[in-house]
């Protein structure tokens, strides 16, 4: 794990991190990471290693959009069967709920009205009024090829 108190080479940020030393010099150049102002070969504090590992490792775990969050899988996963139902909400926007491809657990996640069209492309998708508990098909998938 890194060591904050410690000072990092390439190399070893590399090795600390398991990723390519081209990587760490890639996050480098891009500024991503920063190592320490004017020495060569450059040095990467350890504490600025830890933090942007830290940020690293927790990603918004931001879902494609044909994609939710497994709660059980712990991963954006893709829905069984490309199928998803929607409960649209009287506010606008809805609550979309599908099985995950990978475990049948189910997933949910909260769309906006504006991004149900384009989940329409890509989803065979049911949507439901909140208010009415049968779910009619309103909207086939357009490209049925
Ligand atoms: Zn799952």
């Amino acid at each position: 794990m890194v060591k904050t108190h410690r000072s990092y080479t390439v190399d070893e940020a590399a090795r600390a991190l398991g990723v390519a030393k081209g990587t760490i010099r890639r996050w480098l150049k891009s500024g991503k990471l920063s190592a320490i102002e004017g020495l060569r070969p450059a040095l990467i504090l350890g504490r600025e290693l830890a933090g942007f590992l830290d940020k690293r490792r927790k990603p918004k775990q931001s879902c494609a959009l044909q994609e939710c969050y497994c709660l059980t899988c712990r991963a954006p996963r893709e829905t069984a069967g490309g199928m998803a139902d929607i409960t649209l909400h009287a506010n606008g926007g809805g609550n979309l709920r599908a099985l995950c491809a990978v475990c049948s657990g189910i997933m949910h996640k909260r769309v906006s009205s504006a991004t149900i069209p384009a989940l329409q492309t890509i989803l065979d998708v049911a949507i439901q009024q909140a208010s009415s508990r049968i779910g009619k098909r309103a909207f086939p998938c357009p490209n049925d090829h």
